[in-house]
């Protein structure tokens, strides 16, 4: 074994001025590692509680999307029954003008006077008329419904591909909304053994400052950067001397977040 590794990880003697040194393998002060990695847990649950915002989110998106598709081909659908009783009505109306002009040609062969026959054949006119205009709306009609029942086949094409689509996503999006709740569970255990593995002042601290700080309540501070890594102030030479030490929880004086600091070498 390296001489210098073996002298980190003998960490718990005092060192030449007499105080007790409580350093790991990695450097870092064990209060101050245990914050990191509680922190690091934190980071993990508060992205795992996000997921679990937008994924049901995202699952009423999807379902909102085919209610839409539904309802449009609904209302397609009544507007095509519409027309169709419609036709049925104009078509009836067309059979009944016929009839009467079928009548008032009989009629034609008993005329005795001039005034009978103009006054015939302008009846005979107007039922003409009617015929025609009474074809020519159904035919319009014909043409809308035609025009529809188009419309509609696309749009069920549509739902279908949508639906199908959906499903696999839907399902997709439900399992991992369900792996999402077993991770949390896993990530609240190792929290409760990471966190009872702290300082009791120092987890309280943690809990307040991580509050009132969207979760980033530890920050670390080196040689190179010696400055708070969250609110950036620089940090006078006693704090420095202070974090150095690390045998209390040092806090940024700005911001209020906790200072570790970090060995580079
Ligand atoms: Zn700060």
């Amino acid at each position: 074994m390296p001489e210098e590794v073996a002298q980190k990880e003998l960490s718990c003697r005092p060192d030449a001025a007499g105080r007790i040194e409580r350093r790991g393998a990695s450097g870092l002060n064990k209060d101050a590692e245990h914050l990191l990695e509680l922190q690091e847990v934190d980071f993990v649950l508060l992205e795992l509680e996000q997921s679990k915002t937008y994924l049901p989110e995202m699952i009423a998106q999807k379902e909102k999307e085919i209610g839409i598709l539904e309802s449009d081909l609904k209302a397609r659908q009544e507007t095509l029954t519409a027309k169709t009783l419609e036709i049925k009505r104009l078509e009836l109306d067309v059979s009944k003008f016929q009839t009467e002009l079928a009548n008032l040609q009989k009629r034609m062969r008993d005329i005795k006077t001039n005034k009978e026959y103009d006054a015939l054949v302008k009846e005979i006119d107007v039922r003409k008329a009617a015929v025609s205009q009474t074809e020519e709306k159904t035919l319009q009609l014909m043409s809308e419904s035609e025009d529809l029942k188009k419309e509609i086949e696309a749009l069920k094409e549509k739902l279908e591909t949508v639906k199908k689509h959906s499903a696999a996503e839907l399902e997709s999006l439900r399992r991992e909304l369900e792996a999402i709740g077993v991770k949390v569970r896993a990530k609240l255990d190792e929290r409760k053994v990471k966190a009872a593995r702290l300082d009791r002042q120092a987890l309280t601290i943690y809990e307040r400052v991580r509050k009132g700080r969207g979760g980033h309540a530890v920050v670390r501070v080196t040689q190179s950067r010696p400055a708070c890594g969250g609110c950036f102030k620089t940090l006078p030479p006693q704090r420095i001397q202070e974090l150095k030490r690390g045998d209390q929880v040092i806090t940024c004086q700005n911001c209020g977040r906790i200072l570790i600091w970090v060995p580079e070498d």
